[in-house]
């Protein structure tokens, strides 16, 4: 069947070296049974619980069903932290619920850099869209000591500065935004770093032809596709001198292998910088890990929305239901 557990658990055997119990449902007489059945040491997966549309609405009915099989519930899914379901919200409302030392991880880690950082404090962010990292450059712009900005983001930033940007990805909607948050950085004091440089192409292609050219250079017809050599070396010596770093979102079009080098060079900066260093999920983790700096970042986030909301200063509510040591609920974020 699609999407079963039965994979998994098969695979968490070999690991364990031990049988796990599978059941045929995550709810039902099935799973009762097993779990009523267990002994200790004994591991019982449950099936898929988003098999039930419940989980998903966050049933109440449903998160009871399940609770009832347990004694104490315990999270260690921060990539869906950010999810109000029946098994990472709604079954903490019947059960002692904690957190796993994955979680613990990620908020002790993302926690210290947003409330307590080592100055300097610098953040990263690229990616496609300005506006699917508003929010968290909002939360950064009062915390950060600089504020590096790469990717298809940029140019809406390049052309609120007014210049042109040729046919480079740019969300008009955001310039007045991109304004107000340039002239809240230069009010605060706050570095906030544009591609001094890029690598444009003629088209969206690996095979475009392609240059490199200052920011305020960028002729018709051409789009930005990477931040250049002389940005990344611009980008580097403010990530050499920072404390604290927290990157999400990549510097160009990694995919494609001919705009992947701003990207694997600040990789390569964070990696020996020394700082405490943090990567968001997705492009830029696949970025750190593709090229084995891996293991010299001090947290790699299993979350991709979970961290970028995280950053945004927001309660996760798979995170807020949790306890902590004095069996209160804790609150996430700053
Ligand atoms: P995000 O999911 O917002 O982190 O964005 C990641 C995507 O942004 C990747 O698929 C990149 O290819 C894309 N991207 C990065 N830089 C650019 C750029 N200059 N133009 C277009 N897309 C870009």
């Amino acid at each position: 069947m699609k999407y079963s557990m039965a994979p998994a658990s098969k695979h968490l055997g070999e690991l364990l070296g031990m049988e796990v119990i599978q059941a045929k449902d995550v709810i039902g007489e099935d799973a009762k049974k097993k779990a009523a059945a267990l002994k200790e040491g004994q591991i019982l997966m449950l099936e898929n619980a988003r098999f039930h549309k419940e989980e998903e609405k966050n049933d109440p009915a449903f998160a009871k069903e399940l609770a009832d099989m347990a004694e104490i519930y315990v999270n260690d899914a921060f990539g869906t932290a950010h999810r109000a379901h029946a098994t990472t919200a709604g079954i903490a409302d019947y059960l002692p619920a904690v957190s796993g030392f994955l979680i613990q991880k990620e908020i002790d880690v993302m926690g210290k850099a947003l409330s307590n950082p080592e100055r300097p404090f610098v953040a990263i962010l690229g990616g496609a869209k300005v506006s699917d990292k508003i929010e968290v450059i909002k939360n950064l712009i009062d915390k950060v000591d600089a504020l590096i900005i790469g990717g298809g983001m940029a140019y809406t930033f390049l052309k609120a500065k007014g210049y042109s940007i040729g046919t480079s990805i740019c969300e008009d909607e955001k310039l007045d935004l991109a304004k107000e948050l340039m002239a809240k950085a230069e009010e605060k004091g706050i570095k906030l770093l544009l591609p001094l440089g890029n690598v444009i192409a003629k088209e969206f292609s690996n095979d475009a032809e392609s240059k490199s050219i200052a920011s305020d250079q960028i002729p018709d017809g051409w789009m930005g596709l990477d931040i250049d050599e002389n940005t990344v070396k611009a980008y580097t010596e403010v990530i050499r001198s920072a404390k604290t770093i927290v990157w999400n979102g990549p510097m160009g079009v990694f995919e494609m292998p001919k705009f992947a080098k701003g990207t694997k060079l600040i990789a390569k900066a964070v990696a020996e910088s020394g700082a405490i260093s943090i990567i968001g999920g997705g492009d830029s983790a696949a970025a750190v890990e593709q090229l084995g700096f891996a293991d010299k970042i001090t947290h790699i986030s299993t979350g991709g929305g979970a961290s970028l909301e995280f950053l945004e200063g927001k309660v996760l509510p798979g995170i807020a239901c949790l306890m902590n040591k004095d069996r209160k609920r804790v609150v996430a974020g700053n």
